[in-house]
């Protein structure tokens, strides 16, 4: 078991960063502020937001009793209000254990994969390490908003640019805290930040990039999807860089996550 305590919302967003063309620049905050918090009002149907506790606490229950045992997934899980990363159409379903659309044919994954691939990634690290992390894939940023609870940062890359902007106005009305949000091909990793303890993708592609191997720290592990080697599939694989440099990798269960497309749209 281990003891990091819960990282309680709401956080200072220290860094949200945008980049356009190979250049960052930060945008400005006061505007998108304002936007996110307008944005939360419209999105709090009467009820949800007071019972949003209850309805999370019986999922993450739900998630304890299939065997989630990591207490920093729980206690993250337990922080980070996931209805106010979906449509305001789809908040009832919020706590189910189901994906939910997102727009442009994306998805957020179910909560039960998403605390899967957490736990897969937090294995080898103490529960008093201050990780470093990557995630590719952003979509409505609610991933990344779990992460940032038991992180010394995050880094978090998306291809869509309207995702972006959706999961930046998503980050600042919870006031997420440390989330770095880079608009760009994932599939590169960010080597600016490199190295990172903790790699994580939210979408498949046929193999692991050679970027993110490249990008990984020793005693880094990285948790991804990629694909089985029959073309149709996709398996969870973990890739770790032990002590002495070298890569080892492990096969998981199958799984089904969107694709990892190059370039950016
Ligand atoms: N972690 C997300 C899940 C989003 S679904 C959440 O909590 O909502 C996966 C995301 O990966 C999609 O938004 C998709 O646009 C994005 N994606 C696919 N290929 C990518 C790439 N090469 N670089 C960055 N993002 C990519």
């Amino acid at each position: 078991m281990t003891s990091t305590p819960p990282r309680r919302f709401p956080l200072s967003l220290s860094q949200v960063v945008a980049r356009d063309g190979g250049s960052e620049v930060l945008r400005p905050q006061r505007p998108v502020d304002d936007a996110a918090r307008e944005r939360s009002r419209s999105m709090q149907p009467a009820g949800v937001g007071l019972d949003s506790h209850s309805v999370r606490e019986r999922l993450v229950e739900r998630l304890v009793r299939e065997g989630l045992r990591d207490e920093r997934v729980i206690a993250a899980l337990r922080a980070v209000p996931r209805h106010r990363f979906v449509d305001s159409a789809l908040v009832q379903q919020a706590y189910e254990d189901t994906s939910l659309p997102i727009g442009l044919g994306q998805t957020i994954s179910k909560p039960s994969v998403v605390a899967r691939m957490l736990a897969l990634m937090l294995a080898p690290h103490a529960a008093t390490a201050r990780l470093r992390v990557l995630e590719i894939g952003t979509g409505c940023g609610y991933q990344a908003a779990l992460i940032a609870c038991f992180s010394r940062s995050v880094v978090s890359i998306e291809r869509l640019k309207p995702l972006h902007d959706k999961a930046r106005a998503n980050l600042l009305a919870i006031d997420a805290g440390d989330v770095r949000l880079v608009y760009g091909d994932g599939r590169l990793g960010h080597a600016p930040n490199a190295p990172y303890d903790a790699i994580i993708a939210a979408a498949g592609g046929d193999d692991v990039p050679a970027p993110w191997l490249e990008q990984l720290a020793v005693g880094g592990r990285l948790v991804a999807p990629s694909g089985d080697g029959s073309g149709a599939g996709q398996v969870l694989v973990v890739v770790d860089r032990l002590a002495d440099g070298r890569l080892q990798r492990s096969v998981h269960e199958a799984v089904r996550f969107v694709p990892l497309k190059s370039g950016l749209a």
